[in-house]
């Protein structure tokens, strides 16, 4: 089929949104290598996040003899991919359900989807020898009220049912890991895995195949859908007959491509404190390091890192225009510090060194519109809030999928739902806003 010549203006770019400390912890990159020039090539993956960098490994892999392009605005590391909590999730994660689960046989496929793609990353990073601080070590749920202990059973009743394991944790078993008796029950999950996001896919930046380039820098302005298809950077154009779009929320402006209306760009928010003294975390006590997910999905994710820095992930916003504003960022901020303190009142000097925002990329039935959605054009996009295992997962099976390797795991790629159709606005930008303040107002303190 023929494909159908159209623009995609991209006029929502990714922006600074904050200083990311993961980003930030890093060393100095070395220089990028921007798109310059007439480039051609077999193939050209938009977006070198989670989804991308799988995609543009998978295609080298199968194809070694193609040349496959992966373009990204910023530094690889410096968008989504590096400035989430480094939580590999394998369970199911639906956060708008009120426990993370929902029908049984769709978790069952989303368990084994993102199992495999912790399997391909760990294969990666021991065959690379990435250092991300990976640790198979799971992840801990915390509750503190009845609201979040209500939500943390039926998230345990829900992984019973999958036939999960997890183990049940009282207030004690809580104050002996986090040092904090703010939760008054918890529940360890033992499938996840952590990272340091943004080390992480560096090293899946710096270890491609060597037939993919990879272009950083390079704000794509426009794309010229065709055959073959054109992307307009300011110094260059790409040229490829195949495009994987992995450009998260950004793609909700593609209306041509009928992903406007039907894909939301949400944003939430991430913050490090400066790391804690010898003398601060003999006061906190607990383990040098850990992580835990809210019971309730609108609370608070903590990680305690063993640089003595502790993460805090909160607030949920709308932002249409793909980028968090200056007083998002201030309010965020104040939202972090108060969570901190509630948390870790023996602690009262430690604040906050970096405050960030991130795009997520959702859709209302937590449906993602993966497949060829027009001739030559492959999408990757659309991880609802699970990136790290849902991102590396489309990537790598939309490249098999356009390559025609079938698969169990591709086959449950494919049942996904399709994005159903947002209310127009204003209406939507209404609905969104009002159920997030419902629901961070029903989080309450697990907040
Ligand atoms: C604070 C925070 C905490 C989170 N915690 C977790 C967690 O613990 N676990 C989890 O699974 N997920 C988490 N997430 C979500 C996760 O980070 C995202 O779902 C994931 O990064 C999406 O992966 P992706 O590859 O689809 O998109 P991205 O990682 O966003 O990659 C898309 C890339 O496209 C590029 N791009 C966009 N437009 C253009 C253009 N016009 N030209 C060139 N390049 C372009 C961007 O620069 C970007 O690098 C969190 C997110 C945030 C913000």
């Amino acid at each position: 089929m023929e494909a159908i010549k159209m623009q995609l203006p991209c006029n929502f770019l990714p922006q600074e949104d904050g200083r990311c400390g993961w980003y930030e912890m890093l060393p100095e990159p070395p220089v990028a290598t921007p798109l310059r020039g007439e480039v051609k090539a077999d193939w050209v993956v938009l977006g070198a996040g989670f989804a991308g960098l799988a995609a543009a490994r998978r295609l080298g892999e199968l194809q070694p003899e193609k040349k496959i392009a992966l373009i990204d605005a910023r530094r690889v590391g410096f968008g989504a991919a590096g400035r989430n909590s480094g939580f590999m999730i394998d369970l199911p994660h639906d956060l708008s359900s009120h426990s993370y689960t929902g029908a049984q046989d769709s978790d069952l496929r989303q368990i084994r989807l993102n199992r495999g793609a912790i399997d391909y990353m760990r294969d990666i990073v021991k065959r690379y020898a990435i250092e991300c601080d990976w640790q198979e070590r799971g992840k801990f749920h915390g509750a503190v009220e009845p609201h979040g202990i209500r939500a943390l059973e039926a998230f345990a009743k829900g992984l019973s049912q999958l036939g999960e394991p997890y183990e049940e944790l009282d207030a004690h078993a809580m104050k002996r890991i986090t040092g904090t008796d703010f939760y008054r029950a918890g529940l360890h999950a033992p499938g996840a895995v952590q990272v340091q996001p943004a080390a992480l896919v560096r090293g899946l930046g710096a270890t491609l195949p060597s037939n993919v380039t990879l272009y950083e820098d390079s704000p794509v302005r426009n794309i010229i859908i065709g055959n073959p298809h054109t992307l307009v950077t300011d110094l260059g154009h790409l040229q490829a007959p195949k495009i994987v779009l992995a450009n998260n929320a950004y793609a909700a402006q593609f209306s041509q491509l009928g992903l406007k209306g039907r894909i939301l760009p949400m944003y939430t928010y991430g913050s490090l404190t400066r790391p804690l003294t010898a003398s601060e975390q003999q006061t906190l006590g607990g383990e040098e390091s850990w992580g835990l997910l809210p019971a309730d999905p609108m609370g608070s994710t903590v990680r305690r890192l063993a640089n003595g820095r502790i993460c805090i992930r909160n607030s949920f916003t709308y932002n249409p225009n793909v980028r968090a504003s200056a007083q998002q960022l201030k309010l965020v901020l104040a939202a972090h510090q108060r969570s901190f303190n509630k948390r870790f009142p023996m602690l009262p000097k430690v604040a906050m060194e970096y405050t960030w925002g991130g795009a997520l990329c959702v859709s209302r039935n937590g449906g993602a519109p993966f497949g060829e959605i027009n001739p030559g054009v492959f999408s990757a996009v659309c991880q609802n809030g699970l990136g790290l295992t849902r991102g590396t997962i489309s990537g790598k099976l939309i490249a098999e999928y356009a390559l025609g390797i079938k698969s169990d795991l591709l086959d449950y790629a494919l049942l996904q739902p399709k994005p159903t159709a947002n209310p127009p606005e204003p209406l939507l930008s209404i609905g969104v806003r009002s159920t997030l303040a419902w629901k961070e107002w029903q989080a309450g303190i697990e907040l």
